[in-house]
């Protein structure tokens, strides 16, 4: 089925455990992306066998598995962690000649699961599947799902539950714990190789640049604070941005408390073990300036031999995140309320809608549908009555601009999303993929691949409960 290679073993063993999935009692294929096999070229086989082989039952052929080693800031705290449930199958080498790591994830113990079971729950890898999905769709870089395949075996959490594997695909899942790892190593020799191997596999093109551990760590931060733009845009909350939960090629990943926010507050948080909203909504852009640091203490050695330089260098790379994660949001929100070229005072006419928003409780994606979707049913009046004078001032501006309405629409068509996943939506198909019915689920995923395209008959899921989401709670580590 794959056409693997195993490029990662060429590092330093301390980079890796070589470790086996464990077996599983009756693998049972439940989802399998046919879209995303079929672009990565997989040959065809039968359920059976994918199962068998996604479920860690069967080692594919040239599949050395192996678990890697990271370290990892865990809300603000230094960690050696590595893949403590997940086992790299090997990288996979699609018809175009790209590379993608193969990973099972909920396969096992290996060297690096401390006191955890190695094993995973069937809700929690239907949600990464589900959500890591609808944010490809939504056309945000994450990491891929490629099947669920259920054990038949019990999980035991705070209840007990069925277990299964998830098959991931990502470029690379290489974080910037990876890099904590390498320098907290200690020798310069594993830290220097492993960079190394990071630049020609990711970035080859910074091979060439006057400093490529600077450059390593600019295009880091462009890619993460494009990401993070990205996620404010459709209202994503990663939940545990952990430095060994940031990837290096840019990608979203490891879908544990995520959640989407319906009711716009920028203090939004989700997650059960973010009690001071560490990882709030509106706390995402300096998280990653902090993640960024973090990372650039890893690259200090290897930007000059001058320590003193190196510290300076990196410092004053680190301190230009705020201009340039704000100029990124700011085109973002303007072309969220159809502006292409914002200006300077565009800032307040999105300040003033955002202050109206929270105020009056509005949910953040239905604002922006309801903006430009004439008919689009609203379910908040007093919050559109209330926003009478700012649409004025708004459709003013939008007539000052070459396109005008036209062009607006076209515009927040492209960057406002319809239909997002919603926790209640969510929290039932869960709740029925676990008793055996799938057919929510399917529907739900089926929904979110078209997530900018009304669509009438889906109008039951743009729709929440308030109450539902002021209870909610999203749990990692399941
Ligand atoms: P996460 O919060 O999912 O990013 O995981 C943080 C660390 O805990 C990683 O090193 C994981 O591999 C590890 N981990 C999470 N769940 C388990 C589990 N059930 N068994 C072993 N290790 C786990
Ligand atoms: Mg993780």
């Amino acid at each position: 089925m794959f056409h693997f290679d195993n490029s990662y073993l060429q590092l330093p063993d301390k980079c890796y455990s070589k470790v086996n999935p464990a077996t599983v009692k009756h693998p049972e294929l439940l989802l399998f992306n046919h879209k995303l096999a079929e672009d990565l070229g997989l040959n065809k086989t039968d359920d059976s066998e994918i199962a068998a082989m996604l479920s860690g039952n069967r080692i594919p052929e040239n599949s050395i598995p192996f678990a890697q080693a990271y370290a990892g800031h865990q809300f603000g705290h230094f960690n050696m962690l590595g893949d403590g449930r997940a086992i790299l199958l090997g990288e996979h080498i699609d018809p175009q000649g790209k590379r993608f790591d193969i990973q099972l994830k909920g396969s096992g113990q290996t060297p690096y699961s401390r006191r955890g079971d190695g094993k995973a729950t069937l809700k929690a890898m239907l949600r990464e599947y589900l959500i890591s999905e609808a944010m490809y769709a939504l056309g945000i870089p994450s990491s891929r799902s490629l099947s669920v395949v259920k054990t038949g075996e019990a999980v035991f959490r705070d209840s007990v539950q069925q277990g299964a594997v998830l098959a991931r695909v990502m470029k690379s899942h290489i974080r910037v714990g990876t890099f904590e790892f390498a320098a907290f190593y200690g020798a310069k020799e594993v830290l220097k190789t492993f960079f190394e191997y990071t630049i020609n596999r990711i970035y080859p093109d910074l091979k060439n640049t006057e400093n490529p551990a600077l450059a390593l760590l600019e295009k880091v931060m462009q890619q993460q604070a494009e990401l993070v733009v990205n996620w404010m845009r459709v209202g994503f909350i990663h939940g545990v941005m952990n430095t060994d939960n940031v990837s290096i090629s840019g990608e979203t990943f490891d879908y544990g408390p995520c959640a989407f926010m319906n009711v716009y507050d920028p203090k939004t948080v989700f997650s059960s073990i973010d009690e001071e909203g560490r990882y709030a909504f509106e706390n995402q852009a300096v998280i990653t300036k902090w993640n960024m640091a973090k990372f650039a203490e890893t690259l200090i050695t290897l930007i000059d031999e001058d320590e003193k330089k190196a510290v300076s260098l990196a410092v004053e790379q680190i301190n230009r995140f705020e201009k340039m994660f704000r100029a990124k949001w700011l085109t973002m929100m303007a072309a969220k309320i159809g502006i292409e070229q914002p200006e300077q005072d565009d800032l307040d006419l999105i300040k003033e809608l955002l202050e109206l928003m929270q105020v009056h409780k509005a949910d953040y994606t239905n604002t922006f549908t309801g903006l430009y979707l004439q008919d689009f049913p609203k379910d908040n009046p007093e919050f559109w009555e209330a926003l009478l004078p700012w649409k004025k001032q708004w459709t003013d501006r939008i007539q000052k601009t070459a396109g005008r309405m036209p062009a607006a629409i076209s515009l927040m068509k492209k960057v406002n999303p319809v239909i997002i996943p919603r926790n209640i939506h969510v929290e039932r198909a869960l709740f029925l993929a676990d008793k055996g019915d799938m057919t929510l689920f399917n529907e739900l995923l089926n929904a979110l691949q078209k997530p900018y395209t009304y669509n009438e008959a889906l109008k039951d899921l743009l729709f929440f409960d308030a109450d539902f989401d002021e209870n909610y709670q999203t749990f990692c580590g399941t």
